[in-house]
Order: C-alpha cells, then sequence, then structure tokens
C-alpha cells in the first residue's frame, strides 16, 4: 500500500489509502488473512516533513493461541508518523531519535510504502484478544481434542489476564456487574 503525497495540493490534507487484502509476512504471529485494510490520515506539510496522524482498520485471520481454531477480528488502531527525504536527518532510517516513527523516502518523489504502518497496527490490536473470546466453549472443546492439558487446568488459569481486562471493558460498556 502506498500514500503519494504529491497528490495533494495543499496541506494539511486528509488521505485514505485502501486495499482489499495485504500480505505482511505475520504467519510466524498466526496471522493468515488481513483483509479490508482502510489507512486513514490527516496530514501536515512543515518543511520537508509531513505529519501524518490517523488510523488503521483492517479485518485479520489469526489463530487462537489456545485451540489454533482460525478467528477473524477487526483491528483498529491509531497511527502516528512523519515522512521525510533520506539523509534529512543524520541519524538515518536505522536510528531514530525520540519516539517519533519516521518513514523515508528516496530521490525527489515523495511516496512512501505503507506496509509498515499497517504492520505495526495488525500486531497491537491481535495482541489483545488472539482468543476464541466469543467461543470459550468451544475454545475449550477444541483444546481437549488437540491434546492439550486442559482438564488439569483451572478456570482461573484459563482466564487470559489481557481477556480478563477486555471482558471487564465489554461488560462495563453494557451495564452489567
Ligand atoms: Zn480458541
Amino acid at each position: 500500500m502506498k500514500l503519494d503525497l504529491n497528490k495533494f495540493e495543499a496541506f494539511p490534507a486528509d488521505a485514505a489509502v485502501r486495499a482489499d487484502s495485504i500480505d505482511l509476512n505475520l504467519g510466524e504471529a498466526g496471522v493468515s488473512k488481513i483483509e479490508a485494510i482502510a489507512v486513514q490520515l490527516s496530514i501536515q506539510h512543515s518543511g520537508e516533513e509531513y505529519f501524518c496522524q490517523g488510523s488503521v482498520v483492517a479485518v485479520v485471520t489469526v489463530d487462537c493461541v489456545r485451540c489454533l481454531q482460525p478467528i477473524r477480528m477487526e483491528v483498529s488502531e491509531d497511527t502516528d508518523f512523519i515522512v521525510c527525504p533520506e539523509g534529512l536527518h543524520d541519524h538515518g532510517p536505522e536510528a531514530p531519535v525520540d519516539d517519533e516513527e519516521y518513514l523515508y523516502y528516496t530521490g525527489n518523489v515523495p511516496v512512501i510504502e505503507l506496509d509498515p504502518i499497517v504492520r505495526e497496527a495488525v500486531i497491537l490490536g491481535i495482541g489483545m484478544k488472539p482468543v476464541c473470546i466469543d467461543d470459550p466453549e468451544g475454545c475449550r472443546e477444541r483444546q481437549a481434542r488437540l491434546g492439550r492439558p486442559t482438564g488439569i487446568v483451572t478456570d482461573e488459569e484459563h482466564i487470559d489476564p489481557r481477556w480478563e481486562g477486555l471482558k471487564k471493558i465489554k461488560d462495563s460498556h453494557f451495564g452489567h456487574k
């Protein structure tokens, strides 16, 4: 996915970059598909730098870490980065200063590859809940079928702390105790 900053005549500008699917080689993280990617950005231009802020939304198919069943989930993450020409800063792409994220373009054409931005959002997004959150019973059964030791693990131990946190957020959202 590419962002062509040349196509904007004035800044600040809003950009929307979409793709039906993308392959980011995240197989090791259990990700088999990334679809319906939408990157929305608000872009400011100052000097040779473009300040981009916005969001990344995508539908990700990822294996449940417990029962290995593929789960489809929507991830939605904020993103924030700066685009500038290669060589603008002394530190170069390998040594970013502070906590800003820089994307560099070469030559005079400000076109950048958004894949690293999408990749980061997907990793952050699935980190929260790579388990069968909507189907704990089925998840347990599938774990048993895989020969995983569900029988000797108590319910408490079964609850991923991240999952529990999400459940609380979900419950409070709907007004339950
Ligand atoms: Zn599962």
